[in-house]
């Protein structure tokens, strides 16, 4: 009893650091006349176990952000802490390590190596990342995302739905801090796009996974436990527990904003 009263009064002195916080995050491109403001100062605070999703007109800021929150790329000034650590003073090989361990990555495009094996490339982030291969993790793995007798085949034997699938176990077999998304569903049919959404839900829900996804679909946003709306190189709005067609709805009146017409008036 004493020990577990102990235990709650530190864990309140020292809370469990957010899986990821921004701090007056700014990038710029160029110089001068010339420079494009990207992001303008964005703070932000993901707490672990979260399913955000990233979405805004076209030239908001969204790469941008997805770059500098991930490591890929330093902001021109501001602070990214991943999981308390301050990383945007760290040296390129620290920030490749730390990216390989503690980063997870999702693309539109998959981005399989197609001559290994689905169960290799599953492990190929602990195996660049210098860490033992955890062949039972990766079975594991395969088995939550529904491909547990493909590990023996190459991604080309896949379809896109299932390549996916090898991409988000590929994504959490080093236990990230943060899984970042890009378009994941940009190249799949709605079903299977359904699917994808559902297991990265499933990843938050039942393994304490971080998710942070960037799209341009309000019905992939609403997986989601919130949205944040970038415009003009920041936070312009946010949608908690959000519904496909509040989604929409605020994204046409911000493409309308950032094209010059009255929100509400057709494009
Ligand atoms: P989004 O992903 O929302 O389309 P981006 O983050 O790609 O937005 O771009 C934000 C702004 O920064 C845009 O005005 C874009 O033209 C500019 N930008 C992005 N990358 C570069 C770059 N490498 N050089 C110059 N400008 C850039």
């Amino acid at each position: 009893m004493a020990l577990r009263r102990d235990r709650t009064r530190t864990e309140q002195q020292h809370p469990a650091p957010p899986a990821i916080e921004l701090r007056a995050v700014r990038r710029s491109y160029g110089r001068g006349e010339g420079a494009v403001q990207a992001l303008r100062g964005v703070d932000l605070v993901l707490p672990r176990g979260s399913f955000t999703a990233v979405m805004g007109p076209s030239g908001s800021g969204k790469s941008t952000f997805l770059q500098c929150a991930a490591g890929l790329d330093r902001p021109s000034s501001g602070e990214v802490l991943l999981g308390g650590v301050e990383i945007t003073g760290l040296s390129e090989n620290r920030l490749t390590e730390l990216r390989r361990s503690r980063i997870g990555f999702v693309f539109q495009s998959f981005n399989l190596l197609p001559s290994l094996t689905v169960q290799q490339n599953v492990l190929l982030p602990q195996r660049l990342a210098g860490e033992r291969q955890d062949r039972r993790r990766a079975g594991e793995l395969l088995a939550r995302v529904g491909l547990a007798e493909h590990g023996g085949r190459r991604p080309g034997q896949l379809s896109g739905g299932q390549q996916q699938r090898v991409a988000i176990a590929r994504a959490l077999i080093t236990g990230p801090e943060v899984v970042f998304a890009d378009e994941p569903t940009g190249a799949l049919d709605t079903r299977t796009a359904h699917e994808v959404l559902g297991l990265l839900r499933q990843a938050v829900d039942t393994m304490g996974a971080t998710v942070v996804m960037v799209t341009h679909d309000p019905v992939a946003a609403s997986h989601a436990d919130r949205v944040l709306f970038l415009a003009d190189g920041a936070i312009a709005d946010e949608l908690w527990y959000p519904e496909p067609a509040a989604v929409a709805d605020r994204m046409l009146s911000l493409t309308a904003v950032a094209q010059g017409r009255p929100a509400g008036a057709a494009a």
